[in-house]
C-alpha cells in the first residue's frame, strides 16, 4: 500500500509526485496518455508557476522563453504592465505543453519512491467505510492513505462523485502554433486582445514560435470556432503583422469547457487538485501556475493530511480556495471589460494614468510577492 495515489500526470499531478517523493512518501502516479503529448493551452506560465518550478529545481529542464509582462489591447488602445516588482526581477515563461508536461512527467518518473505508469487509465475509486481508500487500475484494486484526483477540467472522478459544477455560459478555446521568420522582431509579453464576444491571446515561445489562442462564449462562436479563429486573427492588423511570413506549425486544437469547479466537499481520503478542483478562465493565464502552486501547497500539507486530521484538511482547503479566488475575481473583471467597450476605455485611461494600479493587478495574478 502506498502513501499517496495520484490520478493524472499533467502539471498538477506530476509536480506533486516529484515533491512528495522528495519528502519521503511512497507515491503511485497514473496517467492515461503517453508523453510527449499535445494539450490545447495558451502556454504562458506566470511568475508564481516559474517560482514553483524553481523550488523543484526543474526550471532549467523546462526552459522556455522569458515573458516580461502582459499587454491588454482594448478598443481605444493598449495597456501594459511588467512582472517586475521593485527589486524583484520576476518573469513568466512561454513553453509548449509538449515540452513542459513531458519534462515534469520524466522528473516524476525518475523521482525516488515514485512509481509512474503512463498509458494507464484509472477507472474508478475504491470506497471503504465512507472514505476513498484507493483506485481501480486495469481491473486491479490499488490502495493508499490518500488519493489525489489531478485528472483535469473534465475530471471523471469528480463527475462520478457528483461534485462537478460547470461554468455558465460555457466558454470554449482553440489554439495553433506559428513559426516566425528568424529576423522577425521578438515579442516578450503575453498579448491579449479583448474584443466584444471573443478574446485573442498570444504567447511568445522558444524557437521563434508564437502561440495564438482564441477564447469565446460557445453561443458566439456559433459552433464554428475554427472559422472564428481565422476571421478574428485576420481582423487584427498588429497580429497579422507579427504573423507576416510565419508558417503554422500545429493543427488548430480546442478544448471545452474552459471553466469548471467543485460543488460540495470531497469525501475523506480524496483531494481534488489543479483543474480537477477548479479550472479558471484562461484569460488570466493562471491555470498552470495554479496547478503547480496548489501541488506545492498539498505537498506541504501531505504528512498531516495522511494522519486524517480534519483541521489540516480545512487549512489546506482554505488555502487552495484562496489561490483560486484571486484568478476568479481577476478573470471576471477582465471579461467584464471585454464585453463593455466604454467601460474598457475608462479602465484603459485609468490604468494609463495610474500604472501602479495595473502593476498591482498583474502582480496579484502572477503571484508576485515583492
Ligand atoms: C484554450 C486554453 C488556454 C489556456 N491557456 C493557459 C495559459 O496561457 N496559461 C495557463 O497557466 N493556463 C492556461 N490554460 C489552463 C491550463 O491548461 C490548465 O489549467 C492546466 O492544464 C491544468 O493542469 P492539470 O494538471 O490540473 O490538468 P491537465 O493538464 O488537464 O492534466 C490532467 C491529466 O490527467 C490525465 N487523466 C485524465 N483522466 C485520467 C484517468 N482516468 N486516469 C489517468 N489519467 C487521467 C489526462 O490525460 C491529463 O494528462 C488554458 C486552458 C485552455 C483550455
Amino acid at each position: 500500500m502506498s502513501d499517496v495515489i495520484i490520478v493524472g500526470g499533467g502539471p498538477a499531478g506530476a509536480s506533486l509526485a516529484v515533491a512528495l517523493g522528495r519528502r519521503g512518501l511512497e507515491v503511485e502516479l497514473y496517467e492515461q496518455a503517453v508523453f510527449p503529448r499535445e494539450k490545447a493551452c495558451g502556454e504562458g506560465l506566470l511568475p508564481a508557476g516559474v517560482e514553483a518550478l524553481r523550488a523543484l529545481e526543474l526550471d532549467a529542464a523546462v526552459g522556455g522563453r522569458p515573458l516580461r509582462g502582459v499587454r491588454y489591447h482594448l478598443t481605444g488602445g493598449s495597456v501594459r504592465s511588467g512582472f517586475d516588482a521593485g527589486e524583484l526581477r520576476a518573469h513568466g515563461i512561454g513553453q509548449k505543453r509538449l515540452r513542459l508536461d513531458a519534462t515534469l512527467w520524466a522528473a516524476a518518473a525518475q523521482s525516488p519512491r515514485v512509481r509512474a505508469a503512463a498509458g494507464t487509465r484509472v477507472d474508478a475509486l475504491l470506497h471503504d467505510q465512507g472514505r476513498v481508500s484507493g483506485v481501480i487500475v486495469d481491473g486491479e484494486p490499488r490502495r493508499a492513505g490518500l488519493v489525489v484526483a489531478a485528472d483535469g477540467s473534465n475530471s471523471k472522478l469528480r463527475r462520478k462523485l457528483g461534485l462537478e459544477r460547470l461554468g455558465r455560459p460555457r466558454r470554449v478555446g482553440i489554439r495553433a502554433h506559428f513559426r516566425r521568420p528568424r529576423d522577425a522582431q521578438p515579442l516578450s509579453d503575453i498579448e491579449i486582445f479583448l474584443r466584444p464576444g471573443y478574446e485573442l491571446y498570444v504567447t511568445p515561445l522558444p524557437d521563434d514560435e508564437l502561440l495564438v489562442a482564441a477564447l469565446a462564449h460557445e453561443h458566439l462562436a456559433a459552433g464554428d470556432l475554427r472559422h472564428g479563429f481565422e476571421h478574428w486573427v485576420s481582423r487584427e492588423p498588429l497580429l497579422r503583422d507579427w504573423l507576416d511570413g510565419a508558417t503554422q506549425t500545429s493543427e488548430l486544437r480546442g478544448r471545452a469547457p474552459l471553466v469548471s469547479s467543485t460543488r460540495g466537499r470531497e469525501p475523506a481520503g480524496l483531494i481534488l487538485l489543479g483543474d480537477a478542483a477548479a479550472s479558471v478562465d484562461p484569460i488570466t493565464a493562471g491555470g498552470l501556475s495554479l496547478a503547480l502552486v496548489s501541488a506545492e501547497l498539498l505537498a506541504r500539507h501531505a504528512a498531516e493530511l495522511l494522519t486524517g486530521s480534519v483541521l489540516a484538511r480545512r487549512r489546506f482547503e482554505r488555502a487552495r480556495a484562496g489561490l483560486v479566488r484571486v484568478h476568479r475575481w481577476l478573470g471576471a473583471g477582465v471579461l467584464a471589460l471585454a464585453g463593455r467597450p466604454r467601460l474598457a476605455e475608462l479602465a484603459r485611461r485609468g490604468f494609463s494614468a495610474h500604472p501602479s494600479a495595473m502593476q498591482a493587478l498583474v502582480g496579484l495574478a502572477g503571484g508576485i510577492r515583492a
